[in-house]
């Protein structure tokens, strides 16, 4: 029989299959976050006892996910997701459970094939109706592996979706503030130099006196998506109320300053009307400030303030220009 295993789902049971571990909701997650995240404190903790092409024990099994389970691996998802992290809990236990059921109708079919084949081997039973009951019994475990396997998929799916969620702002659907910090963890970690831009709309405070809210609102989407658009290649967050953030890993300032300046260009070429009146609102520009870290996590913190220290000259300026520090 060949039912197909969505490819992701799947690994965790080879693992296990590897190991000789049953397929339990807690072995499962174990091998999930083994093989997706093998830097996290169980990932080490596994690749340290099959290092050698060892295999892992159920003992050890249970002393990793003992030690680390709960305070680590859903710790994280608990300091990353907040609210979302019992969801979290919820699909990935989820996700194991029918995992082994998957595995017991696998199981249950081995069983069948081999009381079918006793049977045939006993001789007497007409063999092409055992044939029939093979092909019968071998399909319907086929149906309830794939079905259970679909499951996984769609839940494997809501789970990403969650998480993506956790990591976008609402309001415009750009990295929000813990998706930026994480990203510039990971760069800062890395200690590859990168271009940090500070990007604020002009006067927007007369924006919500003047037109209320709501169309303050569109306005910021509407600076997110133009930035967006300008800068493809970069990182683009939303750094808080009407401030963007966008990071580039590079140290090629310049290219970042292009970048910004297409999309003020843009903004000043369009002429914006109130969508309910069709009065022109007006220009809608933004200033930045722009400055290089090298180095760790301080790089960040010191480019950070730098690039606010230049955006707060580009304000004095005159606003609607991008300067560096
Ligand atoms: P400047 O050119 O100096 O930046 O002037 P400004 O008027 O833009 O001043 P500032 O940046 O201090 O104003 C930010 C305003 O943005 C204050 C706050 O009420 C408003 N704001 C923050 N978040 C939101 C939001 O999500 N929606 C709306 N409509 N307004 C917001
Ligand atoms: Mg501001
Ligand atoms: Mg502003």
């Amino acid at each position: 029989m060949s039912a197909k295993l969505p490819e992701d789902a799947a690994k965790p049971l080879e693992f296990l299959a590897r190991h000789r571990l049953a397929a339990t909701p807690q072995n499962y997650t174990l091998a999930y976050v083994a093989l997706s995240d093998p830097g996290s404190p169980i990932g080490r903790a596994v690749a340290e006892i099959i290092a050698e092409g060892y295999r892992i024990k159920q003992e050890e099994a249970d002393h990793i996910l003992e030690a680390h389970g709960t305070t680590t691996f859903f710790g994280a998802y608990e300091r990353k997701n907040g609210e979302l992290s019992a969801h979290l809990r919820h699909q990935t236990i989820k996700i194991g459970e029918l995992a082994s059921s998957a595995a017991d109708a696998t199981g249950a079919l081995a069983r069948e094939l081999s009381e079918e084949a006793t049977t045939l081997s006993g001789g007497g039973a007409d063999s092409t109706s055992i044939v029939a009951r093979m092909i019968e019994h071998s399909l319907q475990a086929q149906a309830r592996l794939t079905a259970a396997m679909d499951e996984v998929k769609t839940l494997r799916e809501e789970l990403e979706a969650a998480r993506n969620d956790a990591q976008r702002d609402e309001l415009t659907g750009l990295a929000n503030r813990r998706a930026i910090d994480a990203h510039l963890a990971e760069l800062a970690e890395k200690g590859e130099p990168r271009v940090i831009a500070l990007c604020d709309i002009d006067h927007f405070k007369s924006v919500n006196d003047r037109y209320g809210h709501g169309v303050g609102d569109r306005v910021i989407k509407l600076v997110a998506s133009t930035l967006e658009d300008a800068c493809t290649a970069q990182f683009v967050g939303r750094w808080g109320g009407e401030e963007f953030i966008v990071i580039m890993p590079s140290s090629d300032i310049a290219a970042v300053i292009k970048r910004l300046n297409q999309a003020r260009q843009t903004l000043a070429d369009t002429k914006f009307k109130l969508r309910e009146t069709d009065e022109p609102m007006g220009l809608i520009s933004f200033s930045g400030g722009v400055a290089l870290a090298v180095g760790g996590k301080q790089a960040n913190v010191t480019a950070l303030q730098q690039a606010d220290k230049a955006l707060y000259r580009a304000k004095d300026e005159g606003r609607n220009c991008i300067l560096s520090a």
